[in-house]
């Protein structure tokens, strides 16, 4: 097993939760052969979704780890989606085995992914062809069970052959040993938010909003990653992006077929 395990997040290179993921993983155990090469944002780019980056220059500054001199690591002025593209197709000169992303600061669940920097790095990970896991540390700040996690799961990951166009959307729970129950398989929930917008007055008397939605906290329903982390679980979802709704098909066709 050789190859390039790129790693990327949205919460900027400098965070922790990169920093203890790239830690934890390289150099890697003897039984597992990989390099490895971090390409992330220079500044936290979280809640962008998929932007890329068209109308600017993206800017690629080589980063050296203290704990890591030997892992090569580069900082960029874009998004992690621009993050997975550049290392791909401009700094790698052959394509990675896996893309991680991650560890982010807070979950990733249901609907979220879609807003999701950390998820969509993953995304374009598999948009070119390349299996990806998104992981995320639902709260707290303390990566150490989160990152020793990832170290356990990524053999298994490497081994199997994840279905083209697939990523797996993994979120931690805090609490590590004592707290967490186990791991469950799970498909995305929903979530919702409550008054999303703070509508406040600025020195000049002008309007402006502020997004500020707080969570309802509902049943995730069965099954879901929602559910699963609010149980206590390690939620691991298998996510693709498969944007059409077939079952609508046969009716539109029909309509289609009565325009003129
Ligand atoms: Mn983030």
């Amino acid at each position: 097993m050789t190859g390039t395990i790129l790693i990327t997040n949205d919460d900027g290179i400098y965070a922790e939760g990169i920093q203890m993921l790239c830690q934890a993983l390289f150099p890697p155990a003897e039984s597992l052969r990989y390099e490895m090469l971090v390409v992330a944002p220079n500044h936290e780019q979280s809640a962008v979704g998929h932007a890329i980056t068209m109308h600017r220059p993206l800017r690629a500054e080589k980063v050296r780890f203290l704990h890591n001199p030997e892992l090569e690591g580069w900082s960029v002025n874009g998004t992690p989606s621009d993050c997975v593209k550049l290392a791909v197709e401009a700094i790698l000169t052959a394509k990675p085995r896996l893309v991680i992303s991650g560890i982010n600061h807070g979950s990733n669940l249901g609907t979220d992914v879609l807003y999701s920097g950390t998820v969509s790095a993953a995304v374009e990970g598999v948009i070119l062809g390349i299996p990806a896991l998104a992981v995320s540390l639902t709260e707290g700040d303390d990566f150490s069970y989160a990152v020793d996690f990832i170290r356990r799961l990524l053999p298994h990951v490497l081994q199997t052959r994840l279905p083209a166009g697939t990523l797996l959307n993994i979120n931690i729970p805090a609490g590590g040993t004592h707290r967490i129950k186990g791991v469950k398989a799970t498909v995305l929930g929903r979530r919702r938010y409550r008054n999303a917008f703070e509508q406040r007055t600025d020195p000049r008397g002008r309007v402006y909003y502020w997004l500020a939605g707080e969570l309802v906290e509902e049943k995730g329903g069965e099954g879901t990653d929602v559910q699963a982390v609010m149980d206590g679980y390690i939620s691991i979802t298998p996510v693709y992006f498969n944007l059409t709704n077939d079952s609508f098909l046969p009716e539109l066709e029909k309509i289609v077929d009565r325009l003129p």
